[in-house]
């Protein structure tokens, strides 16, 4: 069994499509194993978004993913990683293949259709183990 992170962001929470997104990911079988509200710092976000912190646009996604709290979840199934993935499409919401949760409802408005994307999911397990300490403590995963 596989873990991963998933951050439903900003843009998803002002859309009141949350039920909806974890709706999908219950359909999928996805075990949920902790879920929580969490208001995200400069600080958090510049540890989880190391990787593109240095790119001109990173102020902007900085600002973008303060604007509400995030609904953050751990989930659970069999190579939910890579399936994950899939499931919510690639970065650019116009690129997105249809029928992915960005294609179906991340933003198609210029400039922000890369960075409007509804939500986080880990790209590995090893950054699945990471994130999940980031934004949970041991007794906020449950394993029942
Ligand atoms: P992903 O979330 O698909 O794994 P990245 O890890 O590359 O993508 O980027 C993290 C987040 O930063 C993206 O989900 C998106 O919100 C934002 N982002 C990435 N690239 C851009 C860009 N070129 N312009 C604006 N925002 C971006």
């Amino acid at each position: 069994m596989e873990k991963t992170l998933i951050l439903l962001k900003p843009d998803c929470v002002q859309q009141k499509i949350v039920g909806k997104v974890i709706a999908r990911f219950e359909e999928a079988g996805f075990t949920i194993r902790a879920n929580k509200m969490i208001q995200l710092t400069d600080d958090v976000l510049r540890e989880h978004y190391a990787h593109i912190a240095e790119f001109p646009f990173y102020p902007s996604v900085e600002e973008f993913m303060k604007e509400t709290p995030v609904v953050a979840l751990v989930l659970e199934a069999d190579g939910i990683i890579d399936t994950m993935r899939e499931m919510l499409g690639v970065t650019d919401c116009l690129e997105a293949d249809a029928g992915t949760i960005r294609a179906d409802w991340g933003s198609k408005e210029d400039g922000k259709n890369k960075m409007c994307n509804i939500a986080h999911a880990s790209d590995s397990a090893e950054a699945a183990e990471v994130e999940i300490k980031r934004f949970f403590s041991e007794d906020e995963v449950f394993s029942y």
